[in-house]
């Protein structure tokens, strides 16, 4: 095979470690495939700089924007204190400087939305409280698992959905900055309804970003609950394993990110496993075992695509660190198991799944004679529904809109290709196609291709493979 890459995509959080052209461009030579720009940490002026930047480096590297959600922070504190389990600690609606006995809280409903007995978490959950009662605007609570707090920490209050609606006022005042820059994917936090996916979508609609597709993170119990109707409402789903650890007991999470990359892949909706992944790389320069085994892991589960934090956006050594989780990537692939296309064919047996399942199965029989799939693909379609039975060779996807190219390059093993087709004749539709991909290098012309396509190039209209030698195709 001509093309050799990775297929599971790299996502990297872009921050003051990665903001340089200099970095991004070494990171994009090492694999990054995805740039997330977490709006937590970025004001609209930083963010649109940031945005510029990425997009003069490369113009074909996508770019999320993560919106924050109803993200719950402890306020500012006189200085860091260690909770002992068993003491009192009050939470406050008040605005006040905070100690060891109580601090501020930013959720004002926080006193209405908490009864006797709820867990509150602090610190990514290192630190839990006990509610024990409410006065007006204090709940005051016992620590059962002590530890240290400081300033502006997270909280998460487990299997209570608060009485903030997602997507946030603060998310749709970021909604008017995607509108300005047209990011190629809008990641909603704290998603617990499909409801939430639908009123973001109507929001994005009316922005003009109805091309601009929606990842749902999945970070709560009740997204867990609704994971199936999320799904359908969504473009694509993150498994934001930071939080959704915090709100379930953590052996659950490895179980629940194979179920939902699962349940993902059956729709062809990218599945993004996210968070902690090579997490002691942001202060050195070698991964422990366990998060090489983790990321390994991912792969195996078939995820989509597996995601930088903190290691891309503050970390020490940035592109070695997407370089390390590239090489991880790459040999945990060579391992990949065989999976039965009718074990992931959706209930719905569309069309577009049989030439699915036909073009994996012709490729799995013929692997040294097959150079490439290519697909030619209006809206991405296509590529979506071949790149989830995973095929064992490259997926080039010849679309003729950049937008579109730049959100395939999400998917498992999809490699896109922009090039202008106003063909509806499936002769020069293929011959076309395979010129483009064989003039940029990536197919032999002694070996075959596999090619699929909708007749009419309508999405939904996938309707034709074929099996072709590429030198009878060449001009
Ligand atoms: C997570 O919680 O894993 C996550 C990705 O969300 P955040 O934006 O809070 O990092």
């Amino acid at each position: 095979m001509v093309f050799e890459s990775s297929n599971s995509k790299i996502v990297c959080t872009i921050g003051p470690a990665s903001k340089s052209e200099e970095v991004l461009a070494k990171m994009i030579e090492a694999g990054m495939d995805v740039a997330r720009l977490n709006l937590s940490h970025e004001d609209h002026k930083t963010g649109k700089v940031t945005f510029d930047t990425i997009r003069s480096v490369d113009d074909m590297i996508p770019i999320l924007f993560d919106l924050q959600g109803p993200k719950i922070r402890i306020g500012d504190m006189k200085e860091p204190a260690i909770l002992e389990s068993g003491q009192e600690f009050i939470l406050s609606t008040e605005k006040f400087v905070g100690d060891h006995k109580r601090v501020s809280i930013s959720h004002e409903e926080l006193p209405k939305d908490v009864k006797k007995g709820n867990i509150i978490a602090l610190n990514d959950g290192i630190v839990r409280l006990i509610v024990k009662s409410v006065k007006g605007t204090e709940v005051l609570t016992e620590v059962t698992h002590g530890g240290p707090i400081s300033s502006r920490k997270g909280a998460n209050i487990p299997g209570i959905k608060l009485s903030c609606k997602v997507p946030t006022e603060e998310d749709l005042r970021d909604l008017d900055l995607a509108a300005e820059l047209e990011p190629d994917f809008v990641a909603l936090s704290f998603v617990t309804e499909a409801d939430d996916v639908k009123r973001l979508r109507w929001a994005m609609d009316t922005k003009g970003l109805e091309d601009t597709d929606i990842i749902s993170k999945i970070e709560h119990t009740l997204a867990i609950k609704n994971y199936d109707e999320i799904l359908k409402a969504s473009d694509g789903v993150m498994i934001a394993r930071g939080d959704l650890g915090i709100e379930v007991p953590l052996e659950e999470v490895p179980i629940l990110q194979r179920d939902m990359i699962k349940k993902a892949n059956v729709w062809a909706k990218p599945a993004i496993v996210a968070t902690h992944m090579l997490e002691s790389m942001t202060d050195d320069i070698m991964p422990t075992r366990a998060e090489v085994s983790d990321v390994a892991h991912a792969v195996l589960d078939r995820a989509d695509a597996v995601m930088l934090s903190a290691e891309t956006a503050v970390g020490v050594d940035p592109v070695g660190t997407v370089a390390m989780m590239e090489r991880i990537i790459r040999r945990a692939e060579k391992a990949l198991p065989h999976v039965d296309p009718l074990a992931v064919t959706s209930p719905r047996r569309m069309i577009v799944e049989v030439i699915g399942n036909l073009t994996y199965n012709a490729v799995s029989l013929i692997p040294d004679k097959i150079d490439g799939v290519i697909t030619a693909t209006r809206s991405g379609y296509t590529a979506k529904w071949i790149s989830k039975f995973r095929p064992p060779v490259p997926v080039f996807a010849v679309t003729s809109s950049n937008k579109i190219s730049r959100k395939l390059r999400l998917l498992w093993g999809v490699h896109p290709i922009t090039q202008e087709q106003h063909l509806d004749n499936v002769d020069d539709l293929v011959q076309a196609s395979t010129q483009v991909v064989y003039d940029r290098g990536f197919i032999d012309k002694n070996k075959d291709i596999v090619f699929t396509s909708g007749v009419q190039v309508i999405p939904g209209r996938t309707n034709v493979v074929g099996v072709f030698h590429v030198k009878d195709l060449l001009s």
